[in-house]
């Protein structure tokens, strides 16, 4: 039984995941009582336990060993009594299982000038930067998102186009965590 929520934090590259997170955990350690939640960046675990098959030069990206990636999340999530907490930054929902997270959050930044500079920023290639504006104006990480969890309506999409987006969606990510631990609290108490 978590004692906090996990949260997968999605959506297409460069729509500010890693910045949100980040903007989250550092909410999360300075509110009072300190709230110990905890990154779990998904691109840092393919390359530090090696979940990877090779490198697709057209597309300047590792190609992801799928199984062996949700092996070593299932194993971080499950550590210390699974006890949750965790921020999950990621660019897919895809092999995660229902069970393991309580929200979903898709960032958004459906203008894609501002999208294109911020791939083009990081030196992605033309072709690299056309696919991800592809899957961004398409909806796809949203779409992917609600066939797992919209049922149980843990998916929510935040626009993430301005830097006061940021603030405003941790805000609102940290409510929500709050919120969460306040009902499991009273639910353990009637149980
Ligand atoms: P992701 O983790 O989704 O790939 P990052 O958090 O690394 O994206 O953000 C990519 C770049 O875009 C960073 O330079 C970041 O500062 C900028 N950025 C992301 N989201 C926003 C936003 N809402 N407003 C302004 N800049 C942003």
């Amino acid at each position: 039984m978590r004692s906090l929520p996990n949260i997968i934090i999605t959506g297409t590259p460069g729509v500010g995941k890693t910045t949100t997170a980040a903007q989250i955990l550092s909410l999360a350690s300075s509110s009072s009582p300190s709230i110990n939640l905890k990154h779990l960046s998904i691109n840092d675990l393919v390359k530090t336990r090696e979940c990877h098959s090779g490198y697709d030069e057209e597309l300047q990206t590792l190609i992801v060993d799928e199984d062996k990636l949700m092996d070593e999340v299932e194993k971080e999530i499950e550590d210390g009594d699974g006890e949750g907490g965790w921020v999950i930054d990621w660019h897919s929902t895809a092999g995660f299982a229902v069970r393991w997270v309580d929200l979903v959050v898709v960032l958004r930044c459906e203008e894609t000038n501002v999208l294109f500079d911020r791939l083009s920023a990081r030196g992605y290639k033309d072709n690299k930067v056309q696919e991800n504006m592809d899957a961004e104006i398409f909806g796809v990480v949203s779409e992917e998102a609600k066939e797992g969890w919209e049922e149980e309506g843990q998916v929510v999409e935040l626009k993430s186009v301005e830097a006061e987006d940021i603030e405003e969606n941790a805000e609102r990510i940290m409510q929500w965590v709050k919120s969460w631990v306040k009902d499991h609290a009273t639910d353990g108490k009637q149980g």
